[in-house]
């Protein structure tokens, strides 16, 4: 084949006030904050699902909306998701929780595919104009400014236009395909493990949950010694329609932008669920009659491409906690890295009361006038984006971003993200239900 024999021509067209590429957590409440706040948005998404890593992933819990001593620092639109998945009954209440590491915090577990339904309602509502199976391909860029986004579909290229681009693609696709400048690990930091959730059941919660916390790390520890699970841990969600488990036990070093590295942790990570489920079933107690019943749709991605922003949040910041004057969310998550090799958690836990925040210009990505980024490609240092990361404050963040997005396509400035003034943006956040400290 010679080149000249590729090449595509625009099957459609769409024009929006504001493109949010990635229907992630993050990406669903940008889309649907900058449609409450008045702009026309076209979110778009390669599965046919919104979610992400929440539910292709299958995480299955929303881990840390307050410090310790229950001062809550995440609401609004992500406090609404958690209402929704209740009314369809896909989610439990607001729970402590004891990390294996000895740590306290709260989480609401959930079911992934009901989270699927709350997605695709708020969005409808909202009037967001959702683009399924519709994958990021290119993005034009003039000077500083993105001029579009053309996006591979069943009906073949679609070329959008909007104001303001919002990547929320966790792998920052967009952006990366913009040119723009990504963040490096430092010395002796790899890229935190991919996952392979597994949904397991029915196991017996009344002994499951019963087992003192030093047998669960010695089952843990015995299962890892022996091969038979690749991370030194029996972590798990409930699932609220049943008896039965997602559990967060496999681990996959790999950096998940490399497309067969990619594909190769999908096979491998099936292999580790495999193993570590007969593992739960010959050796857990409250596991005996348990099967592998499903795997998540994906590995779960950690962490990719973080970009390189305005502000570089550092886990310094996060641990003083620095007071930014252009804070649009705040977390109380503490540093918790998975090393990409062996069993253990690196965990940093914060004081009771403690709590940081993320400043709007973590937001913005260098060298351009009309784009932003949520999730996962938040500018942050590794140790850093180890906190920020959950969804949780996912979802804070693109709340805050979709609505800065609308104010800069209202504002007669083509969308320029930095002339986005800081006292209406956090007013209108916190009008809106959020917390910024
Ligand atoms: C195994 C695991 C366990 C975790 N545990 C927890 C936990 O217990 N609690 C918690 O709160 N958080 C947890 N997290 C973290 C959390 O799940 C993620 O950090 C968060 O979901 C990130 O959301 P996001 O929207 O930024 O990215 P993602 O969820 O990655 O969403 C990105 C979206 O963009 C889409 N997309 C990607 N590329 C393209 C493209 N080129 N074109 C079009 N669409 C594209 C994807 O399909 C996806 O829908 C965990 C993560 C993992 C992987």
């Amino acid at each position: 084949m010679s080149s000249e024999t590729f090449g595509y021509r625009i099957a459609s067209t769409m024009s929006a006030d504001v493109i949010v590429c990635g229907g992630g957590v993050a990406g669903a409440m940008a889309a649907v904050a900058a449609a409450r706040a008045g702009a026309s948005v076209v979110l778009v998404e390669r599965y046919g699902f919104l979610g992400g890593n929440a539910t292709a992933g299958a995480v299955a819990q929303f881990n840390s909306w307050q410090t310790a001593n229950g001062r809550r620092v995440v609401a609004g639109l992500a406090d609404e998701v958690v209402m929704r998945l209740g009314r369809y009954g896909g989610a439990g209440e607001h729970a402590s929780f004891v990390m294996s590491t000895g740590h306290k915090m709260d989480r609401v577990e959930y079911a992934p595919e009901v989270l699927k339904l709350v997605l695709d309602d708020m969005v409808h509502e909202a009037g967001v104009r959702p683009l399924l199976h519709a994958s990021v391909l290119d993005v034009g860029v003039s000077d500083r400014g993105i001029d579009g986004v053309h996006v591979l579909t069943k009906s073949g290229v679609v070329a959008l236009r909007a104001q303001v681009l919002i990547d929320a693609s966790g792998d920052m696709d967009a952006l990366q395909r913009a040119g723009a400048t990504f963040l490096e690990l430092d010395e002796g930091e790899a890229l935190q493990p991919a996952t392979m959730m597994f949904r397991f059941g029915p196991i017996d919660f009344a002994r499951f949950d019963a087992l003192p916390k030093a047998e669960v790390a010695a089952l843990a520890r015995r299962g890892y010694d022996e091969g038979r699970l690749a991370r030194a841990a029996l972590h798990s969600s409930r699932d609220p329609f049943s008896n039965d488990g997602w559990f967060n036990i496999s681990r996959l070093g790999i950096d998940a932008t490399d497309a067969m590295a990619l594909g190769a942790a999908e096979i491998e990570g099936r292999r580790q669920a495999w193993s570590a489920a007969q593992y739960l079933r010959q050796c857990v107690p409250g596991c005996e009659t348990g099967q592998l019943r499903a795997f998540g749709t994906q590995v779960g991605v950690r962490e990719t491409r973080r970009i390189v922003g305005d502000h570089i949040l550092t886990s310094e910041e996060l641990l003083r906690p620095e007071q930014f004057p252009d804070a649009i969310a705040a977390g109380a998550y503490p540093i918790d890295i998975h090393p990409a090799a062996g069993g253990e958690l690196r965990y940093e836990g914060l004081g009771d009361d403690h709590a940081y925040q993320i400043p709007y210009r973590s937001l913005i990505p260098v060298g351009f006038d009309n784009a932003l980024v949520v999730g996962r490609g938040v500018s942050a240092t590794h140790s850093a984006h180890a906190a920020i990361r959950v969804m949780t404050i996912s979802m804070a963040v693109g709340q805050a971003a979709g609505t800065a997005a609308a104010m800069a396509a209202q504002s007669n400035q083509q969308g320029k993200v930095r002339a986005v003034p800081m006292p209406a943006l956090r007013e209108r956040l916190l009008r809106d239900g959020a917390k910024l400290a």
